[in-house]
């Protein structure tokens, strides 16, 4: 059942876990607003947003990284580079301030098992974190 998704985006280095929602998402079962991507992240509007940008950026193939906790070495460069998507969307979208938030396990507010990297901004002056 999980051939396609499993063809699409999990090319190469294979991954265990199931499909989460953003699989749907990346294979275009599920519309989404998209944003500025490339060939390696797909960014689109979050459904809730919390304020007036709230863009979640996710890599195309998740190669094991379903939550952050999991990242290896392997993953520096994604992780990486969806910081740099993170600052061109930000500059895209003109934010004065923004934050990015990764949510990692039940306890820490994840609920999609697909590492993805909140873009937050724009509106009111945000409080301060840490
Ligand atoms: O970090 P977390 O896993 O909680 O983020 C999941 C995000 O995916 C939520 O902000 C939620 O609003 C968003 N979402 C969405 N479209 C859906 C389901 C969830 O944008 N259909």
């Amino acid at each position: 059942a999980n051939g396609r998704w499993d063809t699409i985006l999990h090319a190469g280095k294979r991954d265990t876990e199931p499909p989460s929602i953003l699989d749907k998402f990346l294979a275009k079962e599920i519309p989404s607003t998209g944003v500025l991507g490339d060939d390696s992240v797909r960014p689109f509007r979050d459904i809730a947003p919390v304020a007036p940008t709230h863009v979640l950026i996710i890599p195309k193939v998740r190669n094991g990284l379903t939550q952050l906790r999991h990242a290896t070495a392997d993953h520096a460069g994604v992780l990486g580079h969806m910081l740099e998507v993170a600052a061109k969307i930000a500059k895209e979208e003109e934010l004065e301030g923004f934050r990015v938030v990764v949510n990692d396990g039940a306890k820490g507010g994840q609920e999609v098992f697909h590492l993805h990297m909140h873009l937050i901004g724009g509106g009111k002056d945000m409080e301060k974190l840490g």
